[in-house]
């Protein structure tokens, strides 16, 4: 089969453009005619340092990131973001309440740790919007690191939605941690998309807005550099890079500078132990992997390389309009594969509530999520070459993920799929 041939819509590791793997065969092979490859060639070369910083910058371009955040990349992972927010974060709510006790009981150290023990049993909390799987599993990562008395899930879409995931309630239903001053939750974090539910977050939650506002963490892993986002709103946005931005492999962070030294300083590990916190690895330590530029240990460059072809495509590709021209296209394969899907309510039915349906994985079952039907359904397109439409495991269904490497070419294949099987 050739590639050409075929359309694929899997949720991650998902599609690349074709353009970028045709390069990157021949960088592995032989680097700017080095005679080395790609993968071969150090993480700390001039060549490598070239790859991350031109990275760097394309991500900065598209999403208009400010001065005062900056980018790192990890081998973490999304899932390793789930423990890297809470490790980082929690550190840093810790020693603010530290110095003021300090201040305020001079330098008895007792006293402070008595007082500290205090504060951390009675007021620690992390606020967690859960609103898909991967939201969920990010708020018991928290649990299982610092207690589950001390994570407070905010909103439970599940609750007013038949224990389905699949809306999000209302925020004046949300129980956030109240922001006092001096107070309020170690973060607030939610999952701008969830993958596996269909779920976007249209717009960035008013209630997380504000002078007072809390340290926002957005899980960005399936819908990155797929719409504007106003960075200057989130303390954390981080995302894996196998869906829209590259290949398996690493993760991208882009953090409010404020929440590193010299400006934040974390708790330092000794107290986190006396306070029986747990204390992260070096290698998800948002401080560490800043000051050595991302490269504290070895970064796989080739991925980097990957991630920064298809940024600067897109740099290129849209010019002055930055990720506002592939957000238009988003939108445009999503609202034609939305509106067909609508057009056929005896055929097929979106899973996730309108108001919340996301651009990126579009989630929907046929004939009432007829087993057979359904097997028909995914049988049917992938002998026109529409492959990765199964649903994920936990849910079902059918799931078509509309990444940036989808082309326009192939969302319409899949709408004339629809519209042949709805008639048929
Ligand atoms: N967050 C979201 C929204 C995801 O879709 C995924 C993976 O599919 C993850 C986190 C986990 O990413 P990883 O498998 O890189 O840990």
């Amino acid at each position: 089969v050739n590639r050409s041939d075929v359309h694929y819509f899997g949720a991650g590791p998902a599609p690349l453009p074709t353009a970028v793997l045709e390069e990157a065969a021949q960088v592995l092979l032989n680097y700017k005619d080095k005679g080395v490859g790609l993968c071969e060639i150090s993480h700390r070369s001039p060549e490598a340092n070239a790859i991350l910083a031109e990275t760097k910058q394309a991500l900065i371009t598209l999403l208009d990131i400010p001065d005062d955040y900056d980018v790192l990349f990890l081998q973490s992972g999304g899932s390793g973001e789930f423990s890297a927010t809470v490790y980082n974060l929690v550190a840093i709510w810790v020693e603010k309440k530290r110095a003021k006790i300090a201040e305020e009981v001079g330098d008895n150290q007792d006293e402070v740790l008595a007082r500290l023990r205090k504060v951390v049993d009675e007021e620690l909390k992390l606020d967690y919007l859960v609103t898909g799987s991967w939201s969920l599993k990010a708020s018991q990562e928290a649990a299982r690191l610092v207690g589950a008395k001390h994570v407070n899930v905010a909103a439970d879409a599940r609750k007013a939605n038949g224990g389905k995931f699949g809306a999000i309630p209302s925020e004046d239903q949300w129980s956030l941690t109240p922001r006092t001053a001096g107070g309020g939750p170690a973060l607030v974090y939610f999952c701008d998309n969830e993958t596996v539910d269909g779920v976007e977050f249209p717009a960035f939650p008013k209630s997380l807005e504000g002078d007072d506002a809390p340290l926002v963490c957005a899980d960005m892993s399936s819908n990155f550099i797929s719409r504007k986002v106003d960075v200057r709103k989130y303390a954390v946005i981080f995302g894996g890079a196998q869906k829209n931005i590259g290949n398996t492999g690493i993760a991208i962070v882009i953090l409010r500078k404020s929440l590193l030294p010299p400006h934040a300083t974390p708790a330092s590990p000794d107290l986190l132990r006396q306070l029986n916190l747990s204390v992260g690895p070096i290698v998800l330590d948002y401080p560490t992997i800043a000051k050595n530029n991302s490269l504290y240990n070895t970064l796989p460059i080739f991925d980097v390389w990957v991630a920064g072809q298809v940024m600067l495509g897109l740099v290129n590709a849209y010019g002055t309009k930055r990720i506002g021209g592939q957000e238009e296209i988003s939108n445009e394969k999503a609202r034609s594969i939305y509106d067909t899907l609508d057009k056929y309510p005896d055929v097929y039915r979106v899973v996730p509530d309108k108001s919340v349906r996301s651009r990126m994985n579009i989630c929907f079952r046929v004939h009432g999520g007829d087993a057979d039907k359904e097997k028909g359904f995914l049988a049917g397109a992938e002998k026109k070459g529409l492959l990765g439409l199964k649903g994920h495991r936990s849910v079902g269904g059918i799931r078509a993920s509309n990444y940036n490497a989808v082309t326009t070419e192939g969302a319409n294949l899949l709408v004339k799929y629809l519209e042949e099987y709805a008639k048929s």
